[in-house]
């Protein structure tokens, strides 16, 4: 607590029945990717970005993409749940995420637990995330928007996108590496939480400060060169 105060972290204490109590920060951060890699373009000098799609990954280090073949020292595939076109074992457990306006807000975010469902009201719109199949399929129908105008009244449906959550046999991430390839996924219900963990995990591994982890590093034995359509 010293140390938000320390930094001038706008937050508060709740207590609240049941619970050891909480602290609620009243500014949410968020994270854009596309402003990050913005940012780190200007700021990295030396660095060429290539924003396109990877067509084959090979064990040596080399990869082929947009019609070239590069051969870096060392090849970081952090493609989510595609890494298994690498033999990892990741698999799909989809979800999505809706916005939605609708005439009541809630004052607090709200998690039904059982439906694998949470609500969050901003200012404009409400943030609606469910689903939790294994399923590869990219449609984004969804009973529980039904049951979530139980909490919000009549919606209506701004827009919904659907994500494969990366998931590993044990549902923890995987990272490790196999020549020059370092593999990082599996984040699955929690990887924009481990992002930046998992981020330095791969860094060590990928600069040679690092040989292997001894628990998360055991699926990538069976990685393998190969092509990625
Ligand atoms: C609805 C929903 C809500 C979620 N809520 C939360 C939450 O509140 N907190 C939390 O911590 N986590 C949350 N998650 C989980 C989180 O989104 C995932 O764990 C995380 O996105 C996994 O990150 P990743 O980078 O491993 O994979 P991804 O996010 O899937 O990114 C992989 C990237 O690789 C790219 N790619 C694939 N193939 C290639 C190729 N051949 N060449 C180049 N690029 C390629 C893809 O285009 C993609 O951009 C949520 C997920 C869903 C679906």
């Amino acid at each position: 607590m010293s140390e938000h105060k320390k930094r001038g972290t706008q937050y508060e204490v709740v207590e609240k029945e049941g619970y050891a109590g909480g602290i609620f920060f009243k500014e949410v951060g968020s994270v854009c990717t596309e402003l990050f890699v913005q940012r780190m373009a200007k700021e990295l000098s030396n660095v060429e970005i290539l924003k396109a799609k990877a067509e084959r990954v090979e064990l040596d280090g080399s990869i082929q993409v947009s019609g070239r073949t590069l051969k870096p020292e060392v090849v970081v595939a952090a493609m989510g749940v595609e890494c298994r076109k690498l033999g990892v074992p990741v698999t799909a457990v989809k979800g999505v995420g809706h916005r939605v306006s609708s005439p009541k807000k809630l004052d607090t975010p709200v998690i039904v637990y059982e439906r694998s469902l949470a609500l969050v009201s901003f200012d404009d719109w409400t943030k609606i995330t469910s689903g939790l199949g294994f399923d590869f399929s990219p449609t984004s129908e969804d009973s529980q928007l039904d049951y979530a105008k139980g909490f919000l009244g009549e919606l209506k449906l701004i827009d919904s996108k659907v994500g494969f959550r990366p998931c590993s046999p044990d549902g923890l991430p995987i990272i490790g590496r196999k020549q020059n390839v370092v593999v990082v996924t599996g984040g699955f219900r929690l990887g924009w939480s481990l992002a930046p963990a998992m981020g330095r995990y791969a860094a060590d591994l990928a600069l040679g400060r690092v040989k292997e982890y001894p628990y998360i590093s055991r699926y990538v034995k069976g990685t393998h060169s190969a092509y990625l359509k």
